[in-house]
Formats: structure tokens, C-alpha cells, sequence
């Protein structure tokens, strides 16, 4: 007997005939003991869908509601395809996020997940139901329903596995793997058989839109081996695993990855004085918004003024540019500038750190396609450049030939 998690995404239940596939896909591949929870996205393109209803009532809608909106794209999945079960003679459950136990903090629209407790998880599972959980939601502990930022299906299926201590969790997809670049923008990417938690947390970090970060920092915190593999074939795919157990081919670098969900801020003509960068990023802070690269460079050092550069999520660009300004206001700062057509371009991989030369190739392949970097920003495991967007496919393309020669 297992106990096994297998996560579905949007493009995976797109589409009635969709959700019966994966209904049979999942009867097929049971053994008879097999003990299943089924974590389940909204059908396609349902999420962005409700945000546009949002949109077309208001600018900015009220977060508390925008998550009882967004939560009622899974709900409509799950329920589909416990339709699809008992259509197919098999007796299974549909539950909210709420109802499977899934408890959150507070912050709507990027929630995370405190705890999972799973007793109705494991009630149903003991009377022989295939259990299927709305991904993306969870309980506030004030009682509201909250969702876990775009991707959040992800999170929820390896919290669950956690809290369950599943045999496996497994992250069907619309990919059959983790590749070492978005396969639709690089032709030429590779897929890996393996990867550690840390390299694909850094590499969801900085765009790899294939896992949400939050779902391999919790692989990582449970010990939960992450398999992702295709919903539409039998590949092998990827596993996610705190440490690699096969000799692949050596690459310093594991993977290329761009985001184009970031936008800059700069603030030009800061007074050089203590406590100056506390007061402005602490707004941010108390706002939770993330803040990604951060420069600061002296404009003029006779007048003791800086600029102030930094990054952030593309949706928080109107709030933190009011934050910023709000914070500097008197500080006779001179501008508060922000541009949103900016993408970043990192390179990944654990073995960059004692190796030499990993940034000056990258900088060089970025030349020679003839971009400009406007920030840069390391880790140890990864190099970040922020270019302008229309400019990220060849960039890209440019650093992957780069590391992924022959
Ligand atoms: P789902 O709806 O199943 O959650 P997502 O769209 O969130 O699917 O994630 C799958 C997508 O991730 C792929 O279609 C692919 O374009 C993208 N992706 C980005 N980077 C990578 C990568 N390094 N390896 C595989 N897929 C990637
Ligand atoms: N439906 C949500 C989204 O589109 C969550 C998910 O698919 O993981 O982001
Ligand atoms: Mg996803």
C-alpha cells in the first residue's frame, strides 16, 4: 500500500474531457491499496479569467473578496472530477482547501501555509474515498478564505504529502519535467532526471514558473522528494530531492531562467545618512511586499545624495510606488521613478560558487547579443541581470548556448 499526492494543474483539467482523462489516468495507475489524494487547479485560464471579472468592477478590489472570488476557480475543478470518479463507477470526495485543513496566515493573495491538519484528509481516505483537495486556498485564522499566490496548486499538494507523510508526491504538468530552461523558449533546454531542493528553489525564485517556490521550500522542510512529470505522457520527468543520487552530465550551471512579473523602482537623489534605506524598505515590509534586487549607488558625493534602485512583483508596482514616495516625502528626494516593460535573466546552479568566470560568460553572452544589463545582483547559487523585456527571449537563448554547449 502507498500513500500517494499527485497535483494537477490548470492546463491538465482545462477542459471537461480533460478531468476525465485524469480521473482514468488516476484508476489506471492505483494499485488496490493505493491510498489517493488528488491536489487540483482551476480549468485553465479560470484564474485569470476571475481576475479580469474583478477588474471590470473595480481598479482595486477589495483583498478579502478577491480571494472568495480567485478560491471558487478550484472548487469548480474538484467537484468536476469527483463527478468524473463516480462517472466512472469509483467512489471519491471533493473538499475546499478549508475543509482538507489547510490553515494560513493572513495575507490575502500570497498566504501561506502555517499548518495542515489532516484528519479529514485521513477520515476519508480510511473509508477507501480517492480524496481530492481544492489547491491554491486555504483558512485564515480569522476564519476567511485566503489563496497562496499565482501557482499555489503546487504548495498545497507537498504541504499535504507532508502532513500526511505520503510515500510520494507527484506534480502533473503540461511539461514532463524540469528542464534546464523553459522548454518554450529555448529549444535546445535539457531535461534533468534530478534536481536538489536547492537549485529548483532558486531557479522557482528567479521565474521557473513550473514549481511555486513556496512548494519546494516545504519539499525541502518535509523531506518530500517532488516527482514532475507530464499529465499527457508516460515520461520519466524530474525529481525534486534534497540530494542527487545519479551522475548526469556535468554542468556548473543547472538551469537559465527569466521572469517577466518584475518591475523597478528607483529613488533618485536620497539624502546619504543613516537609517534612510530602514524607513523606505520597512514600509515595503509592513505592506509584505517582496523586495528582489536592491542597488544603491552615490549620484553625488560632495552633495551626499544616492539613487536607490530595486525590484519587485509586477502587481505591486502601484502600492509600493505610493509606499516610496509616501516614505521619502520629506526627504527632498528629487524623483521616484518606475518602469514595468524590465525582465530578469539568472543563471542557477551549486556549483557556480568556487568557479570563476560564471558571471564574466554570462555578461559576455548578454554583449554579444547586444543587451544592456541595468542590474545585477548574485547569490551564492545564482547571477541575476535586469534588462528590458522585449529583449528576455534572446537573452535567454544567448546565456543557455552559453553553459549548454555540445
Ligand atoms: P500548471 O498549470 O500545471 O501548474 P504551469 O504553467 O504553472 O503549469 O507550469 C508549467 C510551465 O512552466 C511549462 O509550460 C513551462 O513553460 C514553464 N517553465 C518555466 N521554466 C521551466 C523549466 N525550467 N522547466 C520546465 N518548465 C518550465
Ligand atoms: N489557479 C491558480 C493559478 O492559476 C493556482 C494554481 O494553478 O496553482 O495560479
Ligand atoms: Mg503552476
Amino acid at each position: 500500500m502507498a500513500l500517494i499526492v499527485k497535483k494537477f494543474g490548470g492546463s491538465s483539467v482545462a477542459t471537461t474531457a480533460k478531468i476525465m482523462a485524469v480521473a482514468e489516468r488516476v484508476l489506471r495507475e492505483k494499485a488496490p491499496d493505493d491510498k489517493i489524494v488528488l491536489v487540483v487547479s482551476a480549468m485553465g485560464d479560470t484564474t485569470d479569467e476571475l481576475l479580469d471579472l474583478a477588474g471590470q468592477i473595480s481598479p482595486h478590489p477589495n483583498s478579502r473578496e478577491m480571494d472568495m472570488l480567485l478560491a471558487t476557480g478550484e472548487q469548480v475543478s474538484v467537484a468536476l472530477l469527483a463527478m468524473a470518479f463516480q462517472q466512472l463507477g469509483s467512489v471519491s470526495v471533493s473538499l475546499t482547501g478549508p475543509q482538507a485543513g489547510v490553515m494560513t496566515n493572513s495575507v490575502y493573495s500570497k498566504a501561506r501555509i502555517l499548518d495542515v491538519k489532516p484528519d479529514r484528509i485521513k477520515s476519508e481516505l480510511a473509508k477507501g474515498r480517492i480524496v481530492i483537495v481544492a489547491g491554491f486556498q486555504g483558512l485564515s485564522p480569522e476564519g476567511d478564505i485566503t489563496t497562496l499566490g499565482r501557482g499555489g496548486s503546487d504548495t498545497t499538494a507537498v504541504a499535504i504529502a507532508g502532513a500526511l507523510r505520503a510515500d510520494s508526491c507527484e506534480i502533473f504538468t503540461d511539461v514532463d519535467g524540469v528542464y534546464s530552461a523553459d522548454p518554450r523558449v529555448v529549444k535546445a533546454a535539457r531535461r534533468m532526471k534530478e534536481i536538489t531542493h536547492n537549485e529548483m528553489l532558486e531557479m522557482a525564485r528567479l521565474g521557473a514558473v513550473v514549481m511555486q517556490p513556496r512548494s519546494v521550500e516545504m519539499g525541502k522542510h518535509y523531506g518530500v522528494p517532488i516527482h514532475v512529470r507530464s499529465t499527457f505522457t508516460q515520461e520519466a520527468g524530474t525529481i525534486i530531492r534534497e540530494e542527487y543520487t545519479m551522475q548526469e552530465r556535468e554542468f556548473i550551471i543547472r538551469g537559465v531562467t527569466h521572469d517577466t512579473n518584475v518591475a523597478k523602482i528607483a529613488i533618485l537623489g536620497v539624502p546619504d545618512r543613516p537609517g534612510i534605506a530602514h524607513k523606505i524598505f520597512s514600509a515595503l515590509a509592513n505592506a509584505a511586499i517582496d523586495v528582489d534586487m536592491i542597488v544603491q549607488s552615490i549620484r553625488n558625493s560632495d552633495q551626499h545624495i544616492n539613487d536607490i534602485v530595486f525590484t519587485i512583483a509586477k502587481a505591486d508596482l502601484a502600492k509600493a510606488k505610493g509606499l516610496a514616495e509616501q516614505a521619502t516625502k520629506d526627504m527632498g528626494v528629487l524623483r521616484v521613478v518606475v518602469e514595468d516593460n524590465v525582465a530578469k535573466v539568472s543563471v542557477v546552479g551549486a556549483g557556480m560558487y568556487g568557479s570563476p568566470g560564471i558571471a564574466a560568460t554570462m555578461f559576455g553572452a548578454l554583449a554579444e547579443a547586444g543587451i544592456n544589463i541595468e542590474v545585477i545582483s548574485t547569490s551564492e547559487i545564482s547571477i541575476s541581470c535586469l534588462i528590458q523585456a522585449d529583449q528576455v527571449k534572446d537573452a535567454v537563448n544567448a546565456i543557455h548556448s552559453r553553459f549548454f554547449q555540445g
